[in-house]
């Protein structure tokens, strides 16, 4: 089953506007980043699969943010990967990009 991936998202108080932002990776060093002060959830479409976990780590840095748990990076990842799997192998669910368009204003 495809789930389309919103251009919005709210978690808690915090919203997310997703978005491609190419060469994210080559000039910043990683392959998404949420940007809690302009709310943009940038994604690199450039990680082919690697697209969908990093979508989902970035979703659970706003649950962090929101509940406060003070998880770092590396369980944040963990966490990620884990909700994935589950998500793809156990639910059959894959997301689709389609709605979400490159970032222009930067
Ligand atoms: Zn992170």
């Amino acid at each position: 089953m495809k789930v389309k991936i919103p251009k919005n998202i709210r978690v808690g108080s915090l919203t997310g506007r997703v978005e491609f932002k190419e060469n994210l990776k080559v000039d910043d060093g990683w392959r998404g980043d949420y940007n809690q002060r302009t709310g943009i959830l940038s994604i690199d479409p450039q990680c082919g699969e690697g697209i969908n976990a990093t979508f989902l780590h970035e979703v659970i840095h706003l649950i962090d943010l929101n509940y406060e748990c003070d998880l770092n990076e590396v369980n944040i990842s963990r966490i990620a990967n884990g909700v994935y799997e589950f998500l793809k192998y156990n639910l059959g669910i894959e997301f689709d990009w389609s709605e979400i368009e490159t970032a222009t204003h930067r």
